[in-house]
């Protein structure tokens, strides 16, 4: 299985040949674009399992800031350059404060028109004895709070967390998580680290171990789960549509789901903001706001029984 021997989190850039990028055009081949709503409908209408694969535009639809490989920034630093072991073993205090602001902002956030298209869609089919997976990149789990029940989070979630010492892992939704990051987390390139002791970042309270927490996502350099890849690659090997929403396909191996259901033969939809330079590498493209595309496509088919 490809997707396994890519199981690391890497971003697209840093990749030091065109290995991975030429098997992405291999895998894809060449089709001709193809935005016809009304033939993807009729292929949704027949579909019984569907696979959804999300990324940060679906968030950014809710308003939190696309924090994708090379491109967002908190403060002064690249977002990639937080989100790894290595920054938190340096500065935990700096990370935290990054986290706690992403943590808020998704709390404050309500899932957007195209989560809650997702959502409605997973409980309609199911009383078709149909199904529809959403495996996401996204930890801000505003599907599930859209009300979507089947989520495989390929990076992890911002509301658990880890412990490094016992390895404890842990469900927090408190604002915030501990009390010294209270009012921290500005994200103004002049504002300065708070600095905040070790001991005041979020611990572990498993049996007075007192660990520190560490968010439980993936980080750049990081492997992914291997209980969600195995989930995964089911899912795509299962799958008789998929749907591509909101997603760059940037960064592996996540980059590596959609092509490989491609290579099956398998009709891949993607619905992006931007036109892509390449965008004929899968059966349909649909260009919009995935938020004003998506209610369209997934929307009661009229051949569907209720
Ligand atoms: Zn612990």
């Amino acid at each position: 299985m490809i997707i396994r021997q890519l199981v690391r989190r890497t971003p697209l850039p840093a990749l030091e040949c065109g290995t991975q990028i030429a098997l992405l055009k291999t895998m894809t081949g060449v089709a001709r674009p193809n935005s016809d709503m009304a033939e993807f409908r009729e292929v949704f209408s027949k579909a019984k399992h569907i696979a959804i694969i999300t990324g940060a535009g679906v968030s950014a639809e809710s308003g939190l800031p696309t924090f994708r490989a090379a491109s967002g920034h908190w403060r002064k630093w690249k977002t990639q350059d937080l989100a790894t072991a290595q920054a938190f073993s340096r500065n935990p205090s700096r990370v935290w404060e990054f986290y706690h602001y992403w943590r808020e902002l998704a709390l404050k956030a309500t899932p957007s028109e195209a989560h809650r298209a997702i959502a409605e869609c997973e409980a309609r089919l199911s009383k078709q004895g149909r199904s529809v997976v959403v495996i996401t990149q996204n930890v801000d789990e505003l599907h599930r709070r859209a009300g979507s029940k089947h989520v495989l989070e390929v990076h992890g979630s911002l509301f658990r967390t880890r412990c490094l010492s016992c390895g404890d892992v842990d469900a927090s939704h408190h604002s915030p998580i501990c009390p010294a990051l209270e009012g921290k987390g500005d994200p103004d390139p002049n504002c300065r680290d708070a600095a905040i002791p070790v001991k005041n970042l979020p611990r572990c309270d498993e049996g007075g171990c007192d660990g520190l927490l560490r968010p439980h996502v993936i980080w750049f350099g990081e492997t992914l789960d291997s209980h969600i890849l195995t989930k995964v690659e089911k899912e795509l090997d299962a799958c008789d549509l998929c749907l591509l929403v909101g997603t760059a396909s940037v960064v592996f191996p996540a980059a590596m789901f959609a092509p490989q259901v491609a290579s099956r033969g398998v009709p891949v939809a993607e619905f992006n903001i931007r036109p892509r330079a390449n965008m004929s590498r899968f059966t349909y493209h649909f260009q919009g706001p995935c938020a004003t595309t998506l209610p369209v496509a997934l929307e009661r088919h009229e051949s569907e029984v209720i």
